[in-house]
């Protein structure tokens, strides 16, 4: 049987590469900001850097557009560089290693003989049933991933087709994709990442963070990193405000979303998606798609594509989540004033298609709220 290989520690590998110690702790400060933690945390990244080796990394790409792989390497905080060159080792990847055919599929299996436990299996992509759908160096792909995946110390499933199966599980499921994490096998633990992509620094901060502290990030009930996936876009989501005040773009052209109305007759998802993009953003912090006028579509949520439409209201806002009925403020400003409802300020929003600059919100907070 195979023993594991004493392997350098980050901070010895960083010293022979001419890092001096100064150096060293003004790299191991950045990243304990990176990953958003506590100054205090300090001494903790230092420790661990000194003691543990680089994390060895096996990215595997099954039945995926590599969404996920292209989303982590334009990861800013930590920078993809960062996380690559000073904490983990990423020894297979199929988008971006140089290497192919025989010497990288060989290459998996000298990391899982030499590093038994230690390494940890990112996969991108979903698994098909269907024989003969995804074969990597002849084998069928499930085999491979159960193989690989049995060895590691964790699995690390990045995006919603690695999590739910995601489009390639979609309606009418040809392949009969389905989640990675349905294969995981027993007794080794998984995380997981959902997104359409992931957001890239979801994916760096995780892996960090099982550098540092050795042990996957505290996840909620679903298996999915509780620091990222605890709110709802809605709650986070900058055009919050406009949904309160019954302030809603009709159509993408109109004066509402020319004014960053509310998107949620749009077909807006973001009162049922948990995920940090509203407080990440993306590229560097620099937008997301709501901000950008887009409405959420709910990528990280399970089944998103067979949701669809993605233009149409198909989001019922749970009662206890809302101050206020959209659908009726909407039935208001459709002029449908006969219906009864005591509208009579909330028409002031909207009048005769023109859109008032301060909407009466004492009117709209009387309108029944919830159901
Ligand atoms: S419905 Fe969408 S756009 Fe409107 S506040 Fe909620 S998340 Fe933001």
């Amino acid at each position: 049987m195979a023993t594991a290989v004493k392997r350098k520690t980050i901070y010895e590998e960083l010293r022979e590469q001419g890092v001096t110690r100064r150096e060293f702790l003004k790299i191991a400060t950045a990243i304990t900001m990176a990953l958003g933690l506590k100054l205090k945390m300090v001494p903790t990244v230092v420790h661990a850097m000194e003691t543990r080796p680089r994390l060895p990394v096996i990215w595997m790409d099954f039945q995926s557009c590599s969404g996920p792989t292209e989303s982590f390497i334009r990861s800013y905080q930590p920078s993809m560089q960062k996380v690559l060159f000073d904490m983990i080792s990423l020894e297979y990847n199929g988008a971006l290693m140089a290497g192919s055919g025989t010497a990288a599929e060989e290459h998996i299996l000298k990391i899982m003989n030499e590093y038994p436990g230690e390494y940890i299996l990112a996969a991108e992509g979903s698994l098909p049933l269907l024989p003969g759908a995804l074969t990597i160096a002849g084998r069928p792909a499930e085999e491979t991933f159960r193989e690989v995946a049995a060895k590691a110390k964790a699995v690390v499933a990045m995006g919603s087709c690695a999590t739910w199966g995601g489009i390639p599980a979609a309606k009418p499921n040809p392949t009969l994709a389905r989640a990675v994490t349905d294969f995981v096998p027993p007794g080794v633990p998984f995380i997981r990442i959902p997104g359409c992509p992931p957001i890239g620094e979801v994916m760096t901060n995780t892996l960090a963070h099982i550098v540092i502290f050795g042990t996957l990030p505290e996840v909620d009930e679903l298996a999915r990193p509780k620091a990222y996936y605890r709110h709802r876009l809605h709650d986070k989501c900058q055009r919050r405000p406009f949904f309160d005040a019954g302030l809603y773009a009709e159509t993408f052209n109109d004066e509402g979303a020319r004014q960053g109305y509310c998107l949620y007759k749009l077909g807006c998802r973001g009162p049922t998606t948990y995920n940090a993009c509203a407080e990440l953003r993306w590229n560097g912090g620099l937008s997301w798609p709501i901000q950008s006028g887009h409405p959420c579509i709910g990528c990280a949520a399970p089944n998103f594509w067979d949701e669809a439409p993605f233009y149409a209201r198909v989001v019922q806002l749970p009662g206890a989540q809302t101050t206020i009925n959209p659908e009726r403020v909407g039935a208001v400003m459709a002029g449908a004033l006969a219906a009864g409802i005591a509208v009579h300020a909330a028409a002031t929003v909207i009048a005769k298609g023109r859109i008032a600059k301060k909407p009466d919100v004492k009117a709209l907070k009387d309108i029944e709220i919830g159901q």
